[in-house]
C-alpha cells in the first residue's frame, strides 16, 4: 500500500507550518449562501425546492409523525434497542457530571453577585444522513441538551429515498428525548432552523456534525443563531511504539478513514518495524472492508506514517496537530496523559479503540477538528446552557464604591455613567423616589 511515510521534519513542513485560510470564498460557500438567501426570502417554497434538487425527492410531510415514530420501534431489533439504551445510559452518566449549578457569591449583607446557569430554550440538532446513518450522533447531541434542561430539541436529518428516515434514528431520538424530527438535511436544513419556514420552527442554537455543505452553512448563519463548532473532516492520530499491535493500529486508522475520503489518519512512532507492519496490515484489512474505496482514498491522500526520533517528538507533533482523536497505544498509557496539550479526546492504552468513544463509553464524539482543539472543546452540557451574571448592591455599598466608579467614568468622558451613581447618593436613605 502506498501510504506516505514521513520523517518528523517533512511532516511538520507539509502539515503543520501553515494555517489554512478559510476566508477565500469557495464553491461550497457560494452554494451555501445562495440556498440560505433563498430560504430566508421564500421560506417553505425554497426549502422544498432545494430538498428536491439535492436529495432527489421531497417527503410528503417533513415532520416525522407520531405513528412513524411508534412504528420505528417495531422495525429495530431488540438487540439494537438494548445496545442503544446501554450507550445512552453511559453517555448520560458521563454528561450528568458536567452539569453546572448557578453560583451565588455573597460578599457580605451589602453585596451579592453571581451567575445564573440556564438552558437554551430550543436547539436544533443536525444528524448527518447522506452517505451513512448515525444513531450515535442522535445520542451524542441530544442527551447533553436534555441534561442541560433544553425544553425543545428539534432534530433534522435527510430522508432516505426522499420519504422515510431510518427507523433506528427515530428510536435513538426517542431514547435521547428529541421533541420533533424533520426529514431535511444539508444547507436547506440549517437555513430553515435559523430563519424558520411554515413547517420548521426557528431555534436558538444548532449543533451537530455534517459534510462540507452543512459546515459552510453553519459558518454563514452564525450570529443569527448559535452554533457549536464548524466541523472539518474527521481525524485520528495514534502515538505507538513496539508495545502496540500493528493489527490494532491499522484497524483504528481504517476506522477513521472509512468516514469519508477527506478523513485524516496519522501514526507517530519511533519504531520502523511498526511502520512496516502497519503498512502491510492496512493493505490486508482494506481488502475485506465494505467501505474500502472511501477508506483507501482517505489513507492514500491524507494518511501519514511518521517516523519520529522518540516519544517526546511524537507528543510534540501530536500537540502541534491538535487532532480530533488521539490514541496512545503505549504500555502504562495513563502515565502519558500529562504529555497531551491539545486534542479533542484521548484514548489510552491497547484496549481503548476510538470506536468505544464513538458509540458507547460516555465522552462525547462531537469534537473539534482541523487543529481547533487548540482553542475549543468537544460538545458538552455547557454548549446547551448560557450564563447570566447578576449583581446586587445596597445604598451603603454603592456609596463606598462611588469614588472609584466616578473616577473611571470621568476618565472615559462618560459623565452620564458617573451621574447614574452620584444621583443615587443624593437621595435620602430609604427614600428611593427622591
Ligand atoms: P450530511 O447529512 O452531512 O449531508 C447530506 C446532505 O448534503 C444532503 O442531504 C444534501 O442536502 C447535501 N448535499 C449533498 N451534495 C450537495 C451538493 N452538491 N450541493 C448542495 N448540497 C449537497 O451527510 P454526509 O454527506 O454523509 O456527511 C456526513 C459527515 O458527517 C461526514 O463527513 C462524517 O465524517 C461526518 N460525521 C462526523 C461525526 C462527528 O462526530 N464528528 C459523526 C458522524 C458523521
Amino acid at each position: 500500500m502506498k501510504i506516505a511515510v514521513y520523517q518528523a521534519q517533512q511532516f511538520k513542513n507539509q502539515f503543520l507550518n501553515k494555517r489554512k485560510s478559510r476566508s477565500q470564498a469557495n464553491h461550497v460557500t457560494q452554494v451555501a449562501q445562495e440556498v440560505i438567501d433563498a430560504v430566508y426570502n421564500q421560506g417553505e417554497k425554497a426549502l422544498r425546492s432545494y430538498i428536491k434538487q439535492f436529495d432527489g425527492s421531497v417527503p410528503n410531510e417533513l415532520l416525522v409523525s407520531d405513528q412513524e415514530r411508534e412504528r420505528a420501534w417495531q422495525q429495530v431489533s431488540e438487540r439494537t434497542v438494548q445496545a442503544l439504551q446501554n450507550a445512552a445510559e453511559n453517555i448520560r452518566t458521563f454528561h450528568n457530571k458536567q452539569l453546572n449549578q448557578s453560583k451565588f457569591m455573597q460578599h457580605d449583607e451589602q453585596i451579592v453577585s453571581g451567575q445564573l446557569f440556564q438552558p437554551i430554550d430550543r436547539v436544533g440538532i443536525y444528524v448527518p444522513g447522506g452517505t451513512a446513518c448515525y444513531p450515535s450522533s442522535v445520542l451524542m447531541n441530544a442527551i447533553p441538551a436534555k441534561i442541560a434542561g433544553v425544553a425543545e430539541i428539534i432534530m433534522v436529518t435527510p430522508a432516505r429515498d426522499g420519504q422515510e428516515i431510518a427507523p433506528i434514528l427515530s428510536v435513538a431520538a426517542d431514547i435521547a428525548g428529541v421533541t420533533r424530527i424533520y426529514k431535511v438535511g444539508g444547507i436547506q436544513a440549517i437555513a430553515a432552523l435559523t430563519y424558520g419556514t411554515e413547517s420548521i420552527p426557528v431555534v436558538d442554537k444548532i449543533v451537530g456534525p455534517g459534510n462540507a455543505y452543512v459546515a459552510a452553512a453553519k459558518a454563514l448563519v452564525y450570529g443569527d443563531v448559535g452554533i457549536d463548532m464548524i466541523a472539518g473532516p474527521s481525524e485520528v492520530a495514534i502515538i505507538a511504539d513496539d508495545s502496540a499491535n500493528p493489527k490494532h493500529v491499522a484497524a483504528d486508522l481504517i476506522a477513521q478513514a472509512e468516514h469519508d475520503v477527506q478523513a485524516r489518519t496519522v501514526l507517530f512512532t519511533p519504531s520502523a518495524q511498526l511502520i512496516a507492519a502497519t503498512k502491510a496490515e492496512l493493505a490486508t484489512q482494506l481488502e475485506t472492508l465494505p467501505r474500502t474505496s472511501i477508506a483507501s482514498e482517505a489513507i492514500l491522500t491524507n494518511g501519514a506514517l511518521v517516523q519520529v526520533s522518540d516519544l517526546t517528538e511524537a507528543f510534540d507533533l501530536a500537540n502541534m496537530l491538535a487532532p480530533e482523536h488521539l490514541e496512545i497505544q503505549l504500555d502504562h498509557a495513563l502515565s502519558y496523559l500529562s504529555h497531551v496539550k491539545h486534542a479533542g479526546s484521548v484514548f489510552l492504552g491497547h484496549y481503548t479503540p476510538e470506536s468505544l468513544g464513538d458509540y458507547y463509553a460516555g465522552p462525547n464524539h462531537v469534537l473539534p477538528t482541523s487543529g481547533t482543539a487548540k482553542f475549543s472543546s468537544g460538545l458538552s452540557v455547557d454548549d446547551f446552557m448560557k450564563k447570566t451574571t447578576f449583581l446586587y448592591y445596597s445604598q451603603q455599598a454603592l456609596a463606598t464604591a462611588a469614588k472609584d466608579i466616578v473616577t473611571l467614568a470621568e476618565e472615559e468622558q462618560l459623565s452620564g455613567h458617573a451621574r447614574a451613581v452620584t444621583k443615587r447618593l443624593e437621595v435620602k436613605k430609604n427614600d428611593p423616589s427622591g
